[in-house]
């Protein structure tokens, strides 16, 4: 069992997470576009009892999804990198940035969805399940 280290970008919030994820995932749409600057995001999806915060403090921001739920999400106050975030859709999941453990290691995302929204320039690996919208049932 291995157990990884998500940190924002000035390092006062860092958060374990205890391997292996429930699953990884790749959404194109606008709002994680808005919320990671960039062009797409990368969700790591832990049980809720793997992860922990281990130093800092957290502000939060909640928004309504596309599912109906509301998602809250925790970032780091000072630096204002967004870390992890808590579908309310998916009680018993935390997604954690993949990049907040800046590791070239990190394995790939399983899934990527939204792929309507995708930039044309992004290229998926091959083996990845595609979704054009939203899976209907998976924490996505
Ligand atoms: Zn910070
Ligand atoms: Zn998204």
């Amino acid at each position: 069992m291995q157990t990884r280290t998500a940190s924002c970008h000035c390092g006062q919030l860092r958060l374990s997470c205890e391997d292996p994820p429930r699953k990884i995932s790749m959404c194109h749409c606008e709002d994680c576009k808005r919320r990671t600057g960039s062009a797409f995001s990368v969700a790591v999806f832990y049980a809720r009892d793997k992860v922990r915060l281990m130093d800092g403090e957290a502000r939060q921001w909640q928004r309504p999804s596309a599912s109906g739920f509301p998602v809250t999400f925790h970032f780091c106050g000072t630096c204002g990198s967004n870390i992890y975030w808590e579908p309310q859709r998916m009680p018993d999941l935390v997604a954690v940035a993949s990049g907040a453990f800046a590791d070239p290691d990190f394995p790939a995302p399983a899934q990527s969805v939204r792929t309507v929204e995708k930039h044309h320039w992004v290229i998926l690996p091959e083996d990845i399940v595609q979704f054009a919208d939203y899976p209907p049932r998976s924490p996505g």
